[in-house]
C-alpha cells in the first residue's frame, strides 16, 4: 500500500488469548509506530465463549469481514469445558481454514540463546511448511466403511495444491535467503513406500526446476526424523505434507524450547492467519504469567507477509527489529516461568516497548 496503512483483523479468542494479543498489540505499536507504518485494527469475538453466548462459534459476518483485512492476528481459541452437542472442541480457526482454504502452515523453528532446549540443537533457524488441506486429512469427513475388521483412510495428493505449496516454499526460502540463509528447501515425504509420495515428489522438482536460484533436496520421513534431532542446523525451509508436517512442526518447537516461543501463520495465496502455536492454556489464564513471545514473533511474521505481498520494506524493518528486540531479551534473561524465567507477561511487554523506543 503506498501510505503504509494495513487493515488487521484481530481475534484475540478464549484463554490467555486475549492477554498475548494485548501484549502483541503493543509491541506492534511501538515497532510500526517508530517504523512509519500504520495497522488499522478490526476487533472480532469467536471462539469457545462466544459459543457459550451466541450458540455459533464465529459468526458468518466475522468470518467473511476477516477475509476484507490485510491480514488476520489471532490468539487462540477453544476450551475444555465448553463444547459442541456432539462432543467435538470449537475450534473456529479450523473452519476459518477450511473456509479460506489456507493451504500451509508455517513454522518458524528457531533456537534463541537463553531459551533451555532439551537437546544441543545447535544453531537451528529452521521453517517449516505443512501442507493442512489434504494428504492424510483429506479423507476426514468421509464415511466410515461399514466393517468392524479394516477402517482405512484416504491419502490424496493433487497437484493444484502441490503446486502452490512448494512455490510458497520456494518463494519463502528466496525471502530468508535474502536475510543470509542458506537458499534450500528440503521435501520430507515416504516416496519409497507411497504412491501419493512418488507424486509429490515428482511435483517438487517440477517446480524446483523452476526456481533453480534456490537449491532443492529431499529426504524420507524417518531419515528427516533423526537428523532433525541430530542435526538441526542443516535444515533451511522444509517442505511436507499434512500428517507429517503435523509431527515434524511439533518436533521443531519441542527441539528449541516449547510452545511458548513458537509462532506460526496458516496461509494460502490471498490470505493470512497468524497465531501462536499454543493452545488456550486454560490453567495459566488471568495469572500474568502466560509467555507472550510466541505471539509476538507470530505478528512479526504478519509484517514479513506484508512485505512479501506488498514489497513494503518498512513492514520487513519492523518485523526484524521485533526479532532482534527477542533475541537480545531472552539472552538478557527477560523472559516468563514456562522457558525458566520469573518475568511476567507485562514484564516482557513493557520490555520489548522499552528495547524498540530506545533502539
Ligand atoms: P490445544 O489443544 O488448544 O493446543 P492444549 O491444552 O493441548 O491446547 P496448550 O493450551 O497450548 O495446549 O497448553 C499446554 C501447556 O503449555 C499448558 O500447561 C499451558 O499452561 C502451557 N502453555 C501453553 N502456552 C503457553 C504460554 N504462552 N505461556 C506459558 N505456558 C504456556
Amino acid at each position: 500500500m503506498a501510505d503504509n496503512s494495513y487493515n488487521i483483523a484481530v481475534l484475540s479468542g478464549d484463554g490467555i488469548g486475549p492477554e498475548v494479543i494485548d501484549s502483541a498489540l503493543k509491541v506492534l505499536g511501538a515497532a510500526s509506530e517508530k517504523h512509519g507504518i500504520n495497522l488499522l485494527y478490526q476487533h472480532y469475538e469467536a471462539g469457545a465463549e462466544y459459543y457459550e453466548k451466541n450458540g455459533e462459534s464465529i459468526s458468518m459476518h466475522t468470518m467473511e469481514s476477516i477475509g476484507k483485512a490485510h491480514a488476520v492476528l489471532l490468539g487462540a481459541m477453544g476450551l475444555p469445558h465448553i463444547r459442541k452437542s456432539d462432543g467435538t472442541e470449537i475450534a473456529p480457526q479450523i473452519d476459518i481454514r477450511e473456509h479460506y482454504g489456507l493451504f500451509a502452515s508455517l513454522r518458524p523453528v528457531k533456537l534463541f540463546e537463553g531459551v533451555g532446549a532439551p537437546l544441543n540443537s545447535g544453531k537451528a533457524n529452521m521453517l517449516v511448511i505443512r501442507e493442512t488441506t489434504e494428504g492424510l486429512f483429506a479423507g476426514r469427513h468421509d464415511k466410515q466403511e461399514p466393517s468392524d475388521e479394516t477402517v482405512s483412510d484416504r491419502l490424496t495428493i493433487t497437484r493444484a495444491t502441490s503446486e502452490k505449496l512448494f512455490t510458497l516454499a520456494f518463494a519463502q526460502a528466496r525471502a530468508r535467503k535474502k536475510g543470509g540463509s542458506e537458499g534450500r528447501v528440503t521435501l520430507f515425504d515416504k516416496a519409497n513406500v507411497l504412491r501419493s509420495n512418488a507424486f509429490l515428489r515428482k511435483i517438487f522438482y517440477e517446480v524446483a526446476e523452476k526456481n533453480s536460484d534456490i537449491e532443492a533436496d529431499h529426504l524420507y520421513i524417518d531419515a528427516a526424523a533423526m537428523m532433525m534431532v541430530q542435526d538441526p542446523s542443516r535444515f533451511d525451509v522444509i517442505v511436507t505434507e499434512n500428517v507429517f508436517g503435523d509431527i515434524v512442526s511439533e518436533l521443531g518447537a519441542g527441539l528449541v524450547g516449547g510452545l511458548g516461543v513458537a509462532p506460526s501463520g496458516d496461509v494460502s495465496e490471498e490470505h493470512g492467519v497468524f497465531q501462536p502455536s499454543h493452545g488456550t492454556a486454560p490453567d495459566i489464564e488471568g495469572k500474568n504469567i502466560a509467555n507472550p513471545v510466541a505471539t509476538v514473533l507470530s505478528a512479526a511474521m504478519m509484517l514479513d507477509w506484508l512485505e512479501m505481498r506488498n514489497d513494503d520494506q518498512k513492514c520487513k524493518a519492523a518485523a526484524d527489529e521485533i526479532r532482534a528486540v527477542t533475541e537480545k531479551l531472552l539472552a538478557k534473561g527477560v523472559k516468563t516461568a514456562d522457558i525458566g524465567g520469573n518475568a511476567s507477561s507485562t514484564d516482557i511487554t513493557q520490555a520489548y516497548i522499552q528495547e524498540i523506543q530506545s533502539n
